[in-house]
């Protein structure tokens, strides 16, 4: 288990001052400008030394997306925006951070900036997050204020701004290319990738989109060394992290824990165990709401990180993880996934359009069991019609937990479409609910 003296996020719950000045009194802030003067390539060397991995939930790893940067400047500025657009379905702990510890992200913004040679930072904050809008905000000021942003930023000799700017609630604006279009004021729809935003990002300049934790445990793995950070985890998997539990635990929370830990570990330790107890648990979906789910046979053993999840059909995604017990209809679960992910489609490619739809109607008939065994296996023809075909993730999003559900509860799906046929049910669920 982590140790108090090892957490990077000090403040998480908000019982110490969230200020400058309490920021600056638990360490951060410190020595700033003398990781600077290191140089970008000092920076980025560190980085991929501490094995960092995206922490927005497609896990790449954070040094090398910095080192797509271009070296030298070809006349455009370069920025850097951060993605605090956090909408997936049971992740929020990038709002604790903003809410409760936003110098980090400030301080990171300013030492990952100056390394991607980058003039500002954008920050796209979820529309929803309103409280921690303002937190932010006034995080930003005081440090511009203080002079460690804005002008000479830390007396380092270098000029960088931070920029706050809301969105507007829609979940499609997550997805990178999105964001950057929503952030020039247009409809957030994803672009074709390439080219990729380390060449023609935001306002068709060289631009890294970043998550908020990715950026706000930066200058902390500087401070202590990438040693220490990657000394946590398994290989490839390092880090501390934030990570969250919702659903059936005892004690939903959100928390900050070293990577590789089992699965059992975290929901017994931070969770309090399962309501009813561990053989009461039925279903987790790991890390956000397009991970495919795992049955409870396959978690007896499990490693929470990116690796395990991945060699298990899975995926670590953001590490805020739906715990679901046996009082869970899994196959409705499932089904209001995919309404959500049909909701969210920018309708811009056929595949996801269409699919989606699709997707949720064949889902609405196993709900209530009127539909005919053979469309299981037209979903998931369907499902494999979509993934991989469209141009942003939000297509495979959306197949994934279809998947997943046909993979390890079919058994359930067949016998509701039996008991549906015979009559045998007193207990069928409706999908209009
Ligand atoms: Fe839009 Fe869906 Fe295509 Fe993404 S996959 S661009 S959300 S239609």
């Amino acid at each position: 288990m982590l140790k108090d003296q090892d957490r990077i996020f000090t403040n998480l719950y908000g019982m110490n001052d969230r200020t400058l000045k309490g920021a600056q009194a638990r360490g951060h802030w410190d020595g700033t400008a003398g990781i600077l003067a290191n140089g970008r390539d000092w920076i980025i060397q560190q980085v991929k030394d501490s094995g960092l991995r995206g922490r927005g939930g497609a896990g790449f790893p954070t040094g090398l997306k910095w080192s797509f940067m271009p070296k030298e400047s070809d006349g455009r500025p370069a920025y850097l925006v951060v993605n605090a657009d956090e909408s997936e379905p049971a992740t929020c702990k990038d709002r604790e951070i903003m809410r409760h510890d936003p110098h980090t992200l400030i301080e990171g913004c300013l030492i990952a900036g100056f390394a991607m040679g980058a003039v500002a930072a954008y920050i796209y904050i979820r529309g929803e997050y309103i409280r921690e809008k303002e937190a932010l905000q006034a995080a930003i000021d005081e440090a511009y204020e203080a002079g460690l942003i804005g002008k000479n930023a830390s007396k380092s000799g270098y000029d960088f701004d931070i920029y706050l700017h809301h969105g507007a609630g829609a979940y499609i604006c997550g997805e990178e290319t999105a964001l950057i279009e929503s952030l020039e004021g247009k409809k957030g729809m994803p672009r074709m990738k390439p080219p990729f935003p380390a060449g023609a990002g935001l306002y068709g300049c060289p631009t890294t989109v970043n998550n908020v934790e990715s950026i706000a445990v930066v200058p902390t793995i500087l401070r202590r060394g990438p040693e220490w950070f990657s000394s946590f985890g398994r290989p490839n998997n390092a880090g501390t992290k934030l990570m969250a539990l919702t659903g059936h635990v005892n004690t939903p929370c959100v928390f900050e824990e070293q990577m590789s830990l089992s699965v059992r570990e975290i929901i017994e330790t931070h969770g309090g165990g399962i309501r009813g107890g561990w053989d009461n648990l039925k279903a987790i979906i790991p890390g956000g709401a397009s991970c495919p789910v795992l049955p409870k046979e396959k978690l007896e053993d499990a490693i929470f990180d990116f690796d395990w999840m991945r060699q298990n059909q899975s995926s670590f995604g953001t590490g805020c993880m739906i715990v679901m017990d046996n009082s869970v209809d899994v196959v409705k679960a499932v089904w209001r996934l995919a309404k959500f992910f049909k909701h969210e489609s920018c309708g811009q490619c056929t595949p996801c359009r269409e699919g989606t739809g699709w997707m949720m109607r064949v889902m609405d008939r196993l709900v209530t069991g009127e539909a005919e065994p053979e469309e299981i296996d037209m979903l998931l023809d369907v499902t494999k019609q979509v993934e991989g075909h469209t141009i942003c993730a939000l297509g495979d999003a959306a197949a994934w937990p279809i998947q997943g559900l046909i993979r390890h509860f079919r058994d359930e799906i067949e016998d509701r479409i039996k008991r549906q046929k015979t009559g045998r049910s007193a207990t069928i669920l409706t999908a209009a609910e």
